[in-house]
Parts: structure tokens; sequence; C-alpha cells
């Protein structure tokens, strides 16, 4: 046998083992759900920081797996900038943030935050699939994975390591351009065969701190129409509000900082909806086991 074949089949190997491995710990986690956008900038990051904060304030076991491999972003919101992942005999251990979320990042593993990652298709499936397979996620009741925005690689990573997926949650900001990509987006999900749990409009309007008069910035109520048109769901619509901004670059996510605000009162409606979708998954009801921090 020659060199070049020991070693293909050794990597065969390697890739049975992981995805054996890949089973045993996802199947310790009871939902999965994939968060994606047509395009970047539409607030994809800042929704799944939030959602996971709120989830976890409701007592749910939280993980966020950060699969934007050439823009991780979840660190920085989270207030993890600069964590390193440690390694111990059962495998690699997340990040640990607020209310205990357990997140995992490429950003961990780069030696600076303005270090590029220039990597082809299949080397973004097998960093997927180590991130799924190598990391002590534990017991979880809902894993969120933030994933690049388009449909190119790593969502169709993810979509083939993780057939039992319970669905995605497509974020789009209100403008006709962004629209046409949430169509795709829409589109891609069904393909693979993934639940589309909703559509999320973001950046959707802006409620004037001092009179509460709503200003449509962008024409809100296109994720409505699309959602309809696609017939998906439609799970809410969040106000542009600049504190959103200042939270996420100081590292405190928005909704544990400003709990009443409409933008937070809507993503509290969302997570309800969300709630009410994987309880009605059927293999395992949606339950919180964790303490309930706040
Ligand atoms: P994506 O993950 O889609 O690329 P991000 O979550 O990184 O987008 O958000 C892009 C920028 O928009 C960030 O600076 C974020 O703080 C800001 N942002 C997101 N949603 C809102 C909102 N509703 N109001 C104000 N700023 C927002």
């Amino acid at each position: 046998m020659s060199n070049e074949t020991e070693a293909v089949d050794e990597r065969g190997k390697i890739i049975k083992e992981q995805e054996k491995m890949l089973k045993i710990r996802m199947q310790k986690i009871k939902h999965k759900v994939a968060v994606i956008s047509g395009k970047g900038g539409v607030g994809k990051s800042t929704i799944t920081v939030n959602l996971a904060i709120a989830f976890a304030i409701n007592g749910y076991r939280v993980g966020i797996l950060d699969a934007d491999i050439h823009g991780p972003s979840i660190p920085k919101m989270l207030g993890l900038s600069g964590q390193r992942l440690e390694v111990g005999p059962p495998g690699i251990f997340p990040a640990i943030g607020p209310l205990g979320i357990r997140v995992v990042s490429m950003d961990f593993l780069l030696p600076d935050e303005n270090t590029p990652i220039i990597w082809r298709g299949p080397l973004k499936m097998a960093a997927i699939r180590q991130f799924l397979s190598d990391i002590v996620w534990g017991e979880l009741d809902l894993l969120l994975i933030d994933l690049p925005p388009g449909t190119g690689d790593e969502p169709l990573s993810v979509a083939q390591l993780l057939p039992e997926m319970d669905g995605v949650i497509i974020v789009t900001i209100p403008s006709e351009v962004s629209q046409i990509v949430v169509k795709k987006a829409v589109m891609f999900a069904k393909r693979l065969g993934l639940p589309v749990i909703g559509v999320i409009e973001n950046m959707s309007g802006f409620i004037c701190p001092k009179c509460g008069t709503k200003i449509d910035v962008f024409q809100s109520g296109g994720g409505k129409r699309i959602s309809e048109e696609m017939g998906v769901p439609f799970l809410g619509s969040i106000p542009i509000d600049q504190r959103i901004c200042e939270s996420s670059d100081k590292g405190i996510p928005f909704i544990a900082e400003h709990k009443n605000s409409p933008a937070s009162k809507a993503l509290i409606e969302i997570i309800q909806k969300i709630e009410q979708f994987l309880s009605c998954r059927g293999k395992s009801k949606f339950s919180r086991e964790g303490e309930g921090k706040i």
C-alpha cells in the first residue's frame, strides 16, 4: 500500500471516529437550531446572542456554536474576546459566558482578532465537524448555531452533520434586496429538509426614545410579507435601537441590560414562539432543566 493510500485510510478512520463522537455528544443536546441570513450585517449574531441570553434567563441550559468562521463576532458580544479553550481528557471545553452559556468560536483559536481565515470548503467542513465532535458541550437544552450569511459551505456542512436539527431561524431586514435573499435562504432550508422555524425582521423601524413614535427607516413589514408568500411562520419584528450597538461593543447583551425596551420585549415574544415550536417537535419536550439564574 502506498503512503498516499495509507494516509487516506487513516483520514477516513479519523472522520468515522469523529462522527461517532459527534453522535454521542449531540445526543446530550435536546434541541439544535441554526440562525441564518441571506446577507451579512442584518443582525444575525446580535439576535443569536440575545436569544441565547433570553433562553438562559428562562432557565434553559444554552450553548452557542459560532460557525461564522470568517467573521466570528459572538465572543465580542458576550464579553469573551481573547479567551482560550481549555483541553482535558474528555475533549475541548467551551468557554463559559454570561448565565453559564457555553460558547465555541473560531475566534478562540486565532492568535489575534485581525488574523483572517483563508480556507476552502472541505477544511471548513472539517472544522465544524471537530467543533461538534471534540467539544465537551455536556447536557444542553438548546444549541444555537450562528452560521455565516448566505448559502455556502458552512450551512451545508451543519445540515449534513446534524440531520436531526430542529430547524432554522432566518434573520432579515425590511429592505427590498434583503427580501430576495430571504427567499433564497428559505429555499435553501427547504431543499436541505430543514424546518423553517420562522423569519425575524430586524432593524424594523426606529422607536423614538423621547416620544415613542415609530419611524420606518427601511419600510418595515417586508419580513412578514415574505413569510406569508413563502408559507413560513413570521416570528416578529425587532426595532432599531442604538443601544443594541453599544451593548454589543461593550460585550454586555442588550436584553440583559435593557429588559423593558421595545426591542427586548419583541425578543421575548419571539422566544415564546420558538419555545412553542420546540415543544411541539415531539421527540423530547422542550423543558427547563437549568437553574434560572434571574
Ligand atoms: P450579522 O451577524 O448579520 O452580520 P451583526 O449581528 O454583527 O450582524 O450586526 C451588525 C451591526 O448591527 C452590529 O453593530 C449590531 O450591533 C447592529 N445591530 C443589530 N441589530 C440592531 C438593531 N435592532 N438596532 C440597532 N443596531 C443593531
